[in-house]
Formats: structure tokens, sequence, C-alpha cells
């Protein structure tokens, strides 16, 4: 359910109010008469209404959302560290075990060593 009865009105361009008014049919309740507060256009049913609120949400729908960063170019031939058996990775940093230093993954290093296909376990 949408609460607000902020809108943005189609028929008059303005930001505007919903006018919510219950509609008889002689004494039954039929439905809901949904106006715009400043020109008096009438909407057909609830899912014509271009609330305000809800506009703006859709401004960051799923679609809209930027997309996951691809933090590595996948190119099998490059010596790059984050592909060499001393690199070693943990939450703090990206490490070379060989040079004894701070690497970043994307480095490239003419000490460069692959990773066998079967690893090896650290010891
Ligand atoms: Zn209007």
């Amino acid at each position: 359910m949408n609460a607000s009865p902020e809108i943005i009105c189609p028929a008059c361009g303005r930001e505007s109010l919903l006018l919510r008014a219950p509609r008889y049919d002689g004494f039954k309740k039929v439905g809901e008469s949904l106006r715009c507060a400043a020109c008096g256009y009438e909407f057909a049913s609830e899912a014509e209404v271009p609330f305000k609120a809800h506009a703006q949400t859709e401004v960051f729908s799923e679609t809209d959302r930027p997309k996951p960063l691809r933090l590595f170019n996948e190119n099998e031939t490059e010596r790059l560290c984050r592909r060499c058996a001393h690199y070693t990775i943990n939450p703090f940093m990206q490490w070379c075990g060989l040079h004894r230093r701070e690497v970043e993954a994307t480095d490239t290093c003419p000490s460069f060593a692959p990773r066998g296909a079967p690893k090896k376990p650290l010891l």
C-alpha cells in the first residue's frame, strides 16, 4: 500500500494531492473516486494514480542499480600476482610470499610462478 497522497498529475502536470472519496451505488459503497486536488482529473483506478513517492522509488529500481564491477580482466596468459603461486590473500592484504611484500592482485611480476592446476596444499 502506498499511504502517501502526493501525486504528479498527468492531466495538469503539477505536484498535487490525491482526493479520495467513497463512491456509492445507492447505499452500497462500490469503490473510491480518486481525483487530483489541483485540477479534478479523475483516475480510473488506484493503479493509474502516479503517486509521487512511487515515482521516486522507481528511480532506484533493480535495473538502474550499478552492475557489480568486474575486478579482474580474465586473461589466462597474464603474469598477474593473483595467479601466482606466491600470492596469498587475506582480509587485510594481498601478499607475495616470494618477495615478502604487499602486492595488488593485478600486479605483474618477473618472478611469476603459475599456480599448478592440481593445487598442492600450502604447508
Ligand atoms: Zn491535476
